[in-house]
């Protein structure tokens, strides 16, 4: 039986105290969706008398800068939030990534990935130009070609002692063979698009990144570790990510992790329709602090 109790839209954990998180990347500056993020996991923390960590989601030790990580806890603090201390910070933890990964690499579920972006987009184009269309992930980007997949242990160690770089790729075929049968890859969800028990369809992704070639770790290995580590029972976050839970709740069964409640949330679109992004300056939440708005102000712009 699941171990949750349902309360309107919120599901509380009946064993244990609620935890929630809020895993911005300080890779830019947080923006009114990042807000709305924020402001939920803190309301609904109160709500279910939970507590609220702060994550820094900062694998990419080139994008992610100390300037970035202070002006979030400045916004933070503005609207009134707080959390527990310390903050996790991945770039600490990559040990615990490399952990996780050696045991699905124990499993022969992981390969190594050489081909780059470029030559993945020469494939699809020439696959598309004869008619054949390529599969995408949710997103829209091609699926990674299996062919490597297959590869003999011997080529593999030429490739790389030649200096090839390459990135670690989870096999999805195996991996969810090995989940087998019986494993229940669904996960609950509370939040402004599909609700109750949503089937996980890790296979829409292909063989996800679990070690980036110019980074360590990845998002997906990550973000299911550190719920995990953290005893999260609750994601809110954007439904920007929804599909993602498919490949989170795949490693986390792959892993032995407990799943949390998921709550997907409605995204914030600029005038032209767009998601709001980071990268192109969006209602940042720094410069309508300096304004004069106020939290109460940013409460009703995100429609709280
Ligand atoms: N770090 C991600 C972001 O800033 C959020 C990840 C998550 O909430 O799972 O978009």
């Amino acid at each position: 039986m699941p171990d949750f109790v349902a309360d309107g839209s919120m599901i509380a954990t009946t064993r244990q105290k609620p935890v929630f998180r809020f895993a911005p990347s300080p890779n830019g500056r947080l923006h009114l969706g990042h807000a709305l993020s924020a402001l939920l996991n803190a309301d609904m923390a109160e709500k279910l008398d939970g507590r609220l960590l702060l994550r820094m989601e900062d694998i990419d030790l080139t994008r992610c800068t100390p300037e970035f990580e202070q002006s979030i806890y400045a916004d933070l603090a503005w609207l009134s939030l707080s959390w527990e201390k310390p903050v996790r910070r991945q770039s600490e933890h990559f040990d615990d990534y490399r952990a996780a990964l050696d045991r699905l690499i124990a499993r022969d579920l992981v390969y190594p990935a050489f081909l780059t972006r470029g030559e993945v987009k020469a494939r699809v184009a020439a696959s598309e130009a004869h008619g054949r269309p390529w599969p995408r992930d949710p997103d829209g980007a091609p699926l990674y070609p299996p062919d490597e997949r297959t590869l003999s242990d011997a080529e593999r160690r030429r490739r790389i002692d030649s200096g090839t770089r390459y990135a670690l790729r989870l096999d999805m075929g195996r991996a969810i063979a090995e989940c087998g049968q019986g494993q229940d890859l669904s996960w609950v969800e509370t939040g402004d698009g599909a609700r109750g028990t949503i089937p996980a369809d890790p296979a829409a992704w292909g063989d996800v990144v679990l070690w980036r070639s110019d980074a360590p770790s990845s998002y997906h290995l990550s973000v299911t570790v550190d719920d995990a580590a953290q005893g999260v029972t609750h994601v809110v976050r954007g439904l920007d990510l929804f599909h993602a839970t498919s490949v989170h709740r795949l490693l986390q069964t792959l892993l032995g992790l407990a799943p949390p409640v998921y709550h997907h949330h409605r995204l914030l679109l600029g005038p032209d329709g767009r998601k709001l992004s980071k990268s192109e300056g969006d209602s940042g939440l720094s410069e309508l602090r300096e304004k004069g708005l106020t939290s109460a102000d940013i409460r009703r712009l995100v429609g709280l």
